[in-house]
């Protein structure tokens, strides 16, 4: 029979249990020292496939991948990209327009950035669309980059359609990444969107534009190397929608299906990701692969069949 004694040490033993389990609920292991997120924009996994994009398609192939991933409706750029870096649907963050539009104001819920630096990490964000400026939330970015860091200044409507082509903004994310080494990066490749909507969805133009995204690529996984921080990142490589004819506005597997591959530190390796991955999961993945605490107003998830279930034991805490 059991005592007194031996009764609470089980007692106390099972609390102690529970509230370690729920310490690890709430704040996940930390499993990467940096997460760097890249778009592809209107990066169809239909065209991407019939695309000369070698480093892509090594990427996906040693990492985790699915190119069945979905993005939200409506599947256009600057809707998509906030889901992706908010991990919430629009019904949340409100972001419904398509366009840079100052009068409009910045998201209004967190972004994997502010959160990222609420918890004291380092954040970038490296854009080939002036509409991204919508999603610099006060204090959240060390850097935001649109073909140079922007010091904030106030940028007119009128400069809405502004663009800075892949191979600058990878240059411009490469050098950031070696001399800063970002615990949170976010690179945006605009050029087969361009392409798309000028020549068509799967054109050889677009082809072309996307051959040009895999260079720019090749230019960040170079950048990763040479900063030394290879066996500690984990890469994202998605897009925001796809697309047919020369747009993509419809709930229809053209428009909506993207890829989603994750490659790098606790990865599993050549790993066909079975699970349905939605874009706002992305920004779940990310903060959680850093350690942050994913806020429960999220819709988003961490997709973490596509990482060993132990976290790695190269993710050790920042020396302060
Ligand atoms: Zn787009």
């Amino acid at each position: 029979m059991m005592n007194k004694l031996s009764f609470g040490i089980a007692a106390a033993a099972v609390l102690c249990a529970t509230l370690s389990a729920r310490a690890e609920a709430d704040v996940p292991q930390r499993r990467a020292q940096h997460v760097i997120v890249i778009s592809f924009d209107g990066g169809k996994p239909a065209v991407i496939a019939e695309s000369e994009m070698p480093v892509l398609k090594r990427l996906a192939a040693e990492g985790a991948h699915t190119w069945v991933a979905n993005t939200i409706f409506p599947p256009k750029t600057l809707p998509s990209h906030t889901s992706m870096t908010t991990g919430v649907g629009p019904d949340k963050h409100q972001i419904l327009w398509n366009d840079w539009m100052p009068i409009r104001g910045l998201v209004k819920v967190p972004t994997m950035f502010s959160l990222a630096k609420e918890a004291g990490l380092s954040t970038a964000l490296f854009a080939g669309k002036v509409k991204f400026r919508h999603l610099w939330v006060k204090d959240s970015l060390d850097e935001f980059n649109f073909g140079g860091k922007q010091d904030g200044a106030p940028v007119p409507a009128d400069q809405n359609k502004a663009v800075v082509p892949a191979q600058t903004v990878a240059k411009e994310a490469a050098a950031y990444i070696v001399a800063n080494k970002p615990d949170l990066c976010f690179i945006h490749f605009p050029d087969a969107d361009s392409a798309g909507h000028k020549s068509g969805w799967g054109s050889p133009e677009q082809k072309e534009a996307f051959k040009v995204c895999d260079q720019a690529l090749s230019q960040i996984v170079k950048a990763v190397k040479d900063a030394g921080i290879a066996d500690s990142t984990v890469m994202i490589m998605s897009a925001d929608h796809g697309g047919h004819d020369k747009n993509h506005s419809e709930n229809i597997p053209d428009d909506m299906n993207i890829p989603w591959i994750a490659w790098g530190a606790g990865v599993n390796p050549g790993h066909e990701i079975k699970g349905a991955v939605t874009t706002f999961d992305t920004a779940a993945t990310a903060i959680w692969l850093l350690g942050v605490p994913v806020p429960a107003s999220f819709d988003g998830k961490p997709v973490k069949e596509a990482f060993s279930p132990v976290a790695a034991a190269v993710a050790k805490p920042k020396a302060p």
